[in-house]
């Protein structure tokens, strides 16, 4: 992730610790749990293919077993996700679980089944929620696939912010909402939301390259977000470690690439790992590439077999080995490379290094 604001105007923020410290630890510095598969919705873009409720989970004991070994890990970081996780029944004790273990719970969700009540069970357990949104009512409710939608994520923001929990909205970045980017910034202003995440699509799923936005369009869309980011915001993008080189280009500061440096850029299978509600263990949410179950967390990080000992020492392996940026990039998204060329070490479709570098010649030159 690229905290956007702490780049651009060197402020800190919750998470800066994590992704600049750099520390490297033996273990999964964000785990994320897909507890379900099920969902309320039935969105465009959804990378684990979710939607109704035909899918059986997986039992709550199995999940416990994970959060214990997980916390036994020293995993302090859970993103609790799905599907939508708030439709599995028992989505409040596991997440209770996680708390009674001190894991610091994000909780990735579209909001709609955050009542009153919902809210008030959850306070006090998750550190944040973030309600996605997807641009404004009729372009976020054709996204979603339901009609109503938009207003029942919008109930549900207001119901978790008046039972005190903090919430940060998301956005996923396609050609369907990508000129509404202003739209998201004026929505969370009007909710006193600082915090909004923009994730570049990652290939995965229903989320596939035709929805994807070109890089020219990237570089157009990305700029605005900084521009439209202040000092006292927590802006942050996702899935596209390229996002803090394009900062670096548009700032000049060689504090930025340092920090970048000091990030290690994408650590998919590394500081980063995903449970599928199927318990596969994978990379990361997008990285289709199974590193064990979730029955073998601690063999995974403890005993890493090939795929995970390549994944944690890749730049030897990446076709764009070569590129200067590697020690702040570390290729980018794996799984992006993996879908759309069927090489895991294969080029990132998504970097638009040669796009930052036709627009800022000067600072990253030899890249146009
Ligand atoms: S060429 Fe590779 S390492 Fe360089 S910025 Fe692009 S994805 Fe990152």
């Amino acid at each position: 992730m690229i905290s956007v604001t702490k780049l651009l105007h060197n402020t800190a923020h919750s998470g800066d610790r994590i992704r600049y410290s750099g520390r490297d630890d033996r273990f999964p510095a964000v785990l994320v749990m897909n507890i379900t598969r099920n969902c309320n919705l039935r969105c465009a873009h959804c990378y684990s293919s979710s939607g109704g409720g035909r899918f059986t989970d997986m039992s709550f004991e199995v999940w416990k077993k994970a959060i214990e070994t997980a916390a036994d890990m020293g995993v302090s970081n859970v993103l609790v996700s799905g599907g939508e996780p708030l439709v599995r029944k028992d989505a409040v004790e596991l997440i209770r679980l996680m708390n009674d273990a001190g894991m610091k719970i994000g909780l990735s969700t579209n909001g709609t089944a955050i009542t009153e009540q919902m809210a008030r069970r959850l306070a006090g357990l998750v550190d944040y929620a973030g309600i996605s949104i997807d641009g404004p009512r009729t372009v976020h409710d054709e996204f979603r696939g339901v009609d109503g939608a938009y207003e029942a994520s919008l109930k549900g923001i207001a119901n978790a912010m008046e039972a005190g929990i903090k919430v940060g909205l998301r956005f996923s970045i396609t050609r369907l909402n990508a000129p509404y980017i202003g739209n998201i910034f004026e929505l969370a202003m009007s909710f006193g939301i600082g915090r909004i995440c923009f994730y570049h699509l990652a290939y995965a799923g229903r989320g596939g390259a035709e929805m994807d936005i070109d890089n020219r369009t990237r570089l157009e869309v990305t700029e605005k977000i900084f521009r439209l980011t202040e000092e006292d915001s927590d802006i942050l993008t996702a899935d596209n470690a390229v996002d803090g080189l394009h900062i670096y280009a548009m700032t000049g500061e060689k504090r930025v690439l340092d920090l970048l440096r000091k990030n290690g850029g994408n650590r998919s299978g590394e500081r980063i790992a995903d449970i599928s509600p199927d318990g596969t263990v994978y990379p990361d949410q997008f990285t289709h590439a199974p590193i064990g179950r979730i029955e073998e967390l601690r063999r995974i990080w403890e005993e890493p077999d090939a795929l995970v000992s390549k994944l944690r020492d890749r730049k030897k392996l990446l076709e764009c080995r070569d590129c200067r940026y590697l020690d702040a990039c570390n290729g980018n998204l794996r799984g992006r490379a993996l879908a759309l060329t069927g090489n895991l070490w294969g080029k990132d479709p998504s970097c638009y290094l040669r796009e930052i570098g036709e627009k800022y010649p000067d600072m990253l030159p030899g890249m146009q």
